[in-house]
């Protein structure tokens, strides 16, 4: 898309590729459905580095416009706004029709992809615009800490360059919801290059409907991957892709210590993006066994349990490609995804540490991964000190009870990087892939607590030190430093 210089030529450059596509095959996989305006609404936000990205100058936001189509008033406009449906298991049982019960899309904009050298398409589209035919029996709306808590880890995990969704802006309102308590409603605008997911292939896989399921998977490899356009084997090159892509995304959530919170089949994208964020959690402390959601009173989405979860999600996918794939091929590229994963994170782990990748080596981790468990250790704390010295510093010895153990484990780790003739101070790369901040919950909620009180500047700070983690940051040393003792990390409830 060339240069948008003012707002309204960014709305005409709004095109309804995905619901003009479906329209024209007559397959019912989105309702067009007017949004519903916020009440006194305050563009409160812009998300620089994104409209960089998209190529739009952040400024034709500045504009009557602007506040009006992002908070959902799309008078005056000629956009044809959808919702769309999917279906999807939710923690392990078919949860049968859900679909966007709060989230309206605008339709999508070409965006000039580098790397493959094309436009590609990004959904816009607008989170807590009201009700929709999928609304059920909520409201359709968020409220500012869920927006927040969105924007400012969907840019978190973009600076820890994980694929995930991005928002555009933020827009709080008067528009009063209740939840446990009554609290504003705002609107997030979020952006990606699509929002399908392994729930929207199930849904017309669940009626019976394969012909529908052929269909959206033609959409997805020719908005996609249109090199495989006419090849006969596109169906198994767009499942391996999927299957890659998930196990791609969950080692990079294990490496950081990300903790998604409910992964249901209908929060999983097929591009393997991260995909609606609520209950989620970074690990302050390194504890696997870490369940950031209160609903989940099993702990089927512990942090553990992710890259199994990721599977068993990739599984329930794999039923919607029985019509189109034979049971041998679907179940040999399943068996990709767990060599996949590990190597991906052993990979990971080893750039960490700065040593080579081998598979001897990953003993090395999971040792260290158990005695930083066993000490309470801050897992994104840890692997900042140790970039800046590759040895047991007084700073890191402090942070063990036990420390024999990590002594030891020093000395093992010590003779391997001499073994490796690989032992710089400070290790430039090893400071590129351990981020010296991340997005604590209590840092998430002290922007919260600001913006709720008017105060948008704590929201900014942290989305300069979450865009660009790998740097120092000089004077937010703070903002780096683990959970205070007598404080645990916290964990969130669905209410968002
Ligand atoms: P989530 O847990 O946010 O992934 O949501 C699960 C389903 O509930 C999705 O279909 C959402 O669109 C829907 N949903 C969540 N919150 C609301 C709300 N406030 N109003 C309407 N639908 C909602
Ligand atoms: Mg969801």
């Amino acid at each position: 898309m060339t240069k948008s210089h003012t707002f309204s030529s960014f709305v005409t450059a709004i095109c309804n590729h995905f619901s003009d596509h479906f329209y024209a095959k007559n397959i019912d996989i989105f309702n067009y459905c007017q949004p519903t305006p916020l009440e006194e609404p305050n563009l409160v936000h812009i998300n620089q580095s994104l409209c960089e990205d998209l190529n739009l100058n952040p400024d034709i936001f500045n504009c009557e416009g602007a506040l009006k189509l992002m908070s959902a008033d799309t008078s005056n406009t000629n956009l044809k706004p959808t919702s769309v449906v999917y279906s999807g298991h939710q923690f392990g049982t078919w949860a049968g029709q859900l679909g966007d019960g709060r989230a309206v899309t605008l339709g999508e904009i070409p965006v000039k992809n580098h790397s493959a050298n094309r436009e590609v398409l990004w959904d816009i589209q607008l989170k807590g615009a009201g009700l929709t035919p999928y609304s059920r029996f909520a409201d359709g709306r968020a409220v500012l800490r869920s927006t927040i808590r969105e924007y400012l880890c969907s840019e978190a995990m973009h600076g820890l360059r994980i694929p995930t969704t991005r928002a555009l802006c933020l827009v709080s309102s008067n528009t009063q919801v209740q939840r446990e308590k009554s609290e504003a409603a705002a609107i997030l605008c979020r952006v990606a290059p699509n929002h399908i997911r392994f729930g929207s292939l199930e849904h017309f896989h669940y009626l019976n409907d394969f012909d529908s399921v052929r269909q959206l998977l033609d959409y997805i490899i020719n908005r996609h991957f249109p090199d495989w356009d006419s090849q006969e084997d596109r169906y198994e090159k767009l499942f391996k892709s999927i299957v890659i892509s998930t196990a791609y995304l969950i080692a990079q959530w294990q490496s950081v210590g990300f903790c998604h919170g409910v992964l249901n089949t209908d929060n999983m994208c097929i591009l393997g993006q991260t995909l609606d964020y609520g209950p989620f959690g970074f690990l302050d402390r390194y504890d696997p066994q870490w369940i950031c959601n209160t609903s989940d009173y099993n702990g089927r989405y512990s942090f553990y349990n992710q890259p199994s979860i990721g599977l068993w999600n990739l599984n329930a996918l794999a039923i919607c490609f029985s019509s189109l794939l034979s049971r041998e091929k679907i179940i040999s590229i399943l068996k990709l995804y767990e060599p996949t994963l590990i190597t991906k994170y052993q990979k990971i782990m080893s750039n960490k540490l700065g040593i080579r990748y081998k598979k001897s080596n990953h003993k090395l981790v999971d040792d260290l991964l158990k005695i930083l468990q066993k000490n309470q250790v801050d897992y994104t704390f840890f692997f900042r000190q140790l970039s800046y010295t590759q040895s047991l510093s007084d700073e890191l010895l402090k942070l063990f009870n036990e420390k024999e153990t990590i002594k030891i484990w020093f000395k093992n780790y010590q003779s391997l990087l001499n073994q490796e003739k690989s032992s710089r101070v400070p290790n430039i790369s090893m400071l590129k892939v351990n981020p010296k901040f991340t997005l604590r919950n209590h840092i998430a909620q002290r922007a919260i607590t600001n913006a709720e009180r008017g105060d948008f500047s704590e929201l900014k700070t942290i989305e300069t030190l979450i865009q660009s983690p790998f740097d120092e940051h000089q004077n937010y040393y703070n903002y780096s430093l683990p959970l205070p003792d007598e404080l645990h990390s916290e964990r969130l409830s669905c209410s968002s």
